[in-house]
């Protein structure tokens, strides 16, 4: 039986990876929607190769490109936020949501309104959103499978396990390339984005570097496994072989292990609650010899110290510390601004404003969001 798929951002990192794991199943799989933010060539490549039955691209001003290169090929074309939203509404057995930053939030939000599943790898959309997000996936019946190594670890160790036997939840963080760098002043985009284990899109790339990644990713556990943030760790494990834990009252701690590939958390969602194969070589555990684990340095990265205040502050900190992230890191990825200064930069921005208001709505989270890049855009002029 063939099942559907959309794939938002399917032209990025995650989205390669998804089309590699459907292109090994063709004949299992019908390619709802492909989106891509601006790259029409790529877009447009996939959309033929899939037989997809729209292609969005999301700057508008690219339709008529599109439409030109999918000329012939019975592939709708369609270009906006807007159509991203309607793409992501369709009916599909399963949406893979892969675009980067909160520009995926309001598609996501558009598919959880139809019930549907949704694999999330887009973890600043739940971060901005948090309740609001978690809320509409009740509401709507919706089930969300993390894709996020971290979280598909912990899903798997969770399955027969109950959250209030929980004892602690230990997120693992490889400690990204600039663990053992001196000076954080002289690292260059080049530098910041070699991630030693995970290939993976330049700002999730960066945000290993800064532990922006872990911070995220503490509140993403946070919304999807909520066992209180006060049981929830980070521990730093260079190797990326452990890819996240979860302790049980009785003393037992399990793990999910594998290799640092994302298409095997992927397959993890695409296939559940069964198991498909994947092209991934066979776990060779004498080879990697040893597993080693650190405390994070909170001095050196205080993203994750920052981030766990922004989780326990709630209201808007935590869409507001996202924003600022994302402005900062692109800031730092265009050159102008020193890789030290992202964190000070998210730091200035959650200080400068009032955060107790908590978004009750996606429209109040997106002003948020817009209103904490004004602040980033500002503070970063200033300084
Ligand atoms: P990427 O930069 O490689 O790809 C991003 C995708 O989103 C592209 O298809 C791009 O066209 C699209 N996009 C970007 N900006 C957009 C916009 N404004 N509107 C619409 N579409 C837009 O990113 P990635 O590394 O694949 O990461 C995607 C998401 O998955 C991120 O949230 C990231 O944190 C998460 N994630 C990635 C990995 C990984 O290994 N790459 C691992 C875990 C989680
Ligand atoms: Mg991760």
């Amino acid at each position: 039986m063939t099942r559907s798929i959309t794939i938002l951002g399917a032209t990025g990192s995650v989205g390669a990876s998804t089309l590699d794991l459907v292109r090994r199943n063709r004949a299992e799989w019908r390619i709802e929607a492909l989106t891509a933010h601006s790259n029409v060539a790529e877009l447009a490549k996939l959309a033929r190769e899939f037989g997809a039955g729209v292609a969005v691209i999301a700057d508008e001003a690219r339709l008529g490109e599109l439409k030109e290169a999918l000329a012939g090929s019975g592939v709708e074309a369609a270009a906006g936020r807007a159509a991203l939203c309607e793409a992501a509404s369709r009916p599909a057995d399963i949406v893979m949501a892969a675009i980067v930053g909160c520009a995926g939030l309001a598609p996501v939000m558009a598919a959880i309104e139809q019930g549907s599943t949704v694999a999330l790898a887009n973890k600043e959309a739940l971060v901005s959103a948090g309740e609001v997000m978690t809320a509409a996936v009740e509401k709507h019946g919706a089930t969300l499978l993390p894709v996020d190594s971290e979280h598909n670890a912990i899903f798997q160790c969770l399955q027969g396990g109950r959250l209030d036997e929980v004892r602690t939840i230990t997120l693992t963080a490889s400690g990204g390339p600039l663990r053992l760098v001196d000076d954080l002043d002289a690292v260059t985009p080049e530098q910041a984005i070699a991630h030693p284990n995970w290939d993976m899109g330049a700002k999730i790339s960066v945000d290993s570097a800064t532990m922006f990644n872990k911070g995220l990713e503490l509140i993403e556990a946070h919304h999807l496994f909520p066992v209180g943030l006060d049981k929830i760790r980070i521990v730093v494990h260079p190797q990326s072989v452990i890819h996240s834990m979860v302790e049980y009252r009785d003393g037992s701690t399990l793990a999910q292990l594998g290799p640092s590939d994302m298409r095997v958390p992927i397959a993890s969602c695409l296939a559940y609650p069964a198991r498909m194969d994947t092209p991934m070589a066979p776990l060779d555990l004498p080879a990697i010899g040893e597993l080693s684990f650190f405390h994070p340095d909170e001095d050196r990265f205080p993203a994750t110290r920052l981030a766990r205040q922004a989780a326990e502050a709630g209201g808007a900190a935590p869409a507001t510390l996202n924003a600022a992230n994302e402005v900062a890191v692109a800031a730092f990825l265009a050159g102008k601004i020193k890789f030290s200064r992202i964190a000070l930069l998210v730091e200035a921005v959650l200080n400068a404003g009032n955060m107790s208001a908590a978004p009750r709505s996606l429209d109040e989270v997106l002003e948020i969001d817009a209103g904490a890049r004004r602040a980033a855009e500002a503070l970063m002029e200033t300084a």
